[in-house]
């Protein structure tokens, strides 16, 4: 392989363009110089937040103002950083403008509790008032807070408790990241190797049954070993999120999570009812892995191994623009443009160089480009990331050029749709544009694998998360026997009318799962697909309402809430139809790859 170039060397037409963000160091240190005065405004509003429908209004304006500018900075810094994360001067940025923000956010800490501190008389006189009719919305957001609110002395306890009260978090991941080894296990060619989070992943997927093997079992027996110290932390965060919502006055852990969202119960319990229903799809797909791997039985490790071989292409980066742009022509013409514009205004940064960040991103802030971070290679799977990280990237932009700031950041409830709608439109333009046979099955099996990885195993997450959130609640102790049980047993349901003798190992798996942590999470993942799915077809029908109405929530940032939203753009999340739809779909690829094979 060639050598890495050094950050200097990349061609500037491979660079993202981030001059127009600070044209000049001293630009950004003249910015930065703003900051202490807008932040001292906030604070002078402490104590009287809510004198009047005014004076709310100008607080809510000068912690927006504070924001958006801390933001445009945060984005130069840490985007600048990624560039080459050994270079010690971005590095102090950053660092800089993070010790900002954590101030910032302290100092202001005092807004929202203020505003519910109020009566509730008062806070409807100051929802109701015109000057404050543009931020009505956001009001109306905290006053459903307010029954969940305790009183201030209850919540500066609680708040001085949070730290010392996510402490099992903290746990899990320096246990998990940090302290943990697994050992090593040999290479497809024999050669000893470290197993580690990393390429676990790319074991995997390995062509090798015996390596995927061996890969599997030092992982979850090395998991097996940490047991009863995993089942502690999972168990002490569970019960946290349970008494959390105990002492806020919500029925459930469930509940408290999704008020966040103004999402019912029904939608994530509808979402596990649905998927559960179309098990029988699950198991087809399963059965045809088996037969083209040729395996007796098929077993926990020979799900993540691609079906078909990847057909060996190459693309060079004008190739990929080019084909990503043909695929996503089904959005109109105004989007062909928009994609022009992000290429030739460089808001990409193509090429790996040495020091710069791993992986891929879209990222930026209210007044910057919505930037894409790269490190593409010319693979199909980096053509793929690009369309996924421009869906990103025009949801940014047709958000921030049709809201406000203060409702522009969309929610993370929605924030994969636009991208993997995207990934859909090219898997679909690939599909219908090659007549390489070898190419469409292998790219009919990525896609199942992709559906099966976000629709049925994120749906069974979130039926674990569910189930040990009961327990919590239920006073039951989150033992490792207790929790590897029903870990086993909700795989079962999933996997087990072909995966009949799975390997006993996988009771383990919810211990390396950290978004079990994040409180009610992987439900999106599951939603998004579906949603996805079907806003893709809407838009490949070329139906101009359905179009349009996709374009309706690309523009809709956060002005309404995530299922009026997914709703106003065609998809009820609230009933089963989306996610019926899409196992639909997704069976009814299983059977094109059978017909392939
Ligand atoms: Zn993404």
């Amino acid at each position: 392989m060639a050598e890495l170039l050094k950050r200097c060397e990349v061609p500037d037409s491979m660079q993202w363009d981030l001059t127009v963000l600070y044209a000049s160091e001293d630009a950004y240190e003249s910015d930065y110089g703003k900051l202490p005065a807008l932040l001292e405004k906030v604070v002078s509003f402490k104590g009287n937040v809510t004198e009047s429908a005014e004076t709310l209004k100008a607080a809510i304006e000068a912690v927006d103002e504070l924001t958006r500018l801390a933001e445009k900075l945060y984005t130069y810094a840490h985007l600048k950083s990624d560039e080459d994360t050994s270079n010690n001067k971005n590095k102090s940025r950053l660092n800089k403008m993070a010790t900002y923000f954590a101030e910032v956010s302290g100092a202001t800490a005092f807004f929202e509790p203020e505003i519910l501190a109020c009566n509730e008389d008062k806070l409807n006189s100051l929802i109701n008032s015109p000057v404050l009719a543009f931020y009505k919305r956001s009001l109306l957001e905290l006053l459903r807070e307010k029954p969940h609110t305790l009183s201030e002395k209850e919540e500066r306890i609680l708040g001085l408790y949070s730290d010392v009260l996510s402490n099992s978090d903290e746990v899990f991941s320096v246990l998990n990241d940090a302290d943990m080894s697994f050992g090593k296990i040999r290479d497809e060619k024999g050669k000893s190797i470290e197993l580690s989070h990393g390429n676990y992943r790319l074991f995997m997927e390995s062509s090798n049954r015996k390596v995927r093997e061996r890969a599997f079992k030092k992982m979850f027996s090395t998991y097996n070993n940490y047991r009863n110290t995993f089942a502690a932390t999972l168990d002490g965060t569970t019960k946290r999120h349970s008494v959390s919502a105990k002492l806020r006055n919500y029925t459930s852990s469930l509940e408290a999570s999704l008020a966040d969202d103004n999402v019912s119960c029904e939608v994530y319990l509808n979402l596990i009812k649905t998927v559960k229903s179309k098990i029988p799809y699950l198991s087809r797909y399963l059965k045809l892995r088996k037969k083209v791997m040729k395996l007796k039985s098929l077993n926990m490790y020979d799900l993540y191994n691609p079906l078909v071989k990847n057909v060996k292409s190459e693309y060079s980066w004008e190739e990929a623009k080019e084909l990503v742009k043909k695929a996503l022509a089904p959005l109109g013409e105004e989007y062909g443009k928009l994609l022009d514009r992000a290429f030739a205004e460089r808001w990409v940064d193509v090429m790996e160089n040495k020091g710069k960040r791993s992986g891929a991103y879209s990222s930026g802030c209210y007044d910057s480009y919505p930037y894409l971070l790269l490190n593409f290679n010319g693979t199909l799977n980096d053509v793929f990331t690009l369309a996924h990280e421009l869906g990103h990237s025009m949801h940014s932009y047709y958000s921030n050029s049709n809201q406000e700031f203060h409702y522009a950041l969309y929610s993370i409830f929605v924030a994969e749709v636009a991208s993997i709608t995207n990934e859909l439109l090219l898997f679909d333009y690939l599909l219908k544009n090659s007549d390489n046979q070898e190419l469409r099955a292998y790219l009919l099996g990525q896609l199942l694998d992709e559906i099966r990885a976000t629709l049925y195993r994120q749906t069974m997450f979130a039926e674990f998360e569910l189930e040990i959130h009961k327990l919590a609640e239920g006073n039951t102790p989150l033992s490792g026997d207790l929790l590897s049980e029903l870990y086993f047993k909700i795989n079962n349901d999933y996997y087990g009318e072909v995966i009949t003798n799975a390997d006993k190992l996988i009771e383990m798996e919810w211990a390396r799962i950290p978004h079990f942590y994040y409180n009610f999470y992987v439900y999106k993942y599951a939603t998004g697909m579906a949603a996805a799915i079907q806003l893709s077809q809407n838009i490949l029908s070329g139906n101009k309402d359905k179009i349009d109405a996709y374009f309706g929530f690309l523009k809709a940032g956060d002005s309404k809430d995530v299922l009026d939203i997914m709703l106003d753009a065609g998809v009820d999340l609230s009933r089963s139809e989306p996610i019926e739809a899409a196992l639909e779909y997704f069976n009814s690829t299983v059977i094109e790859l059978e017909k392939l094979l």
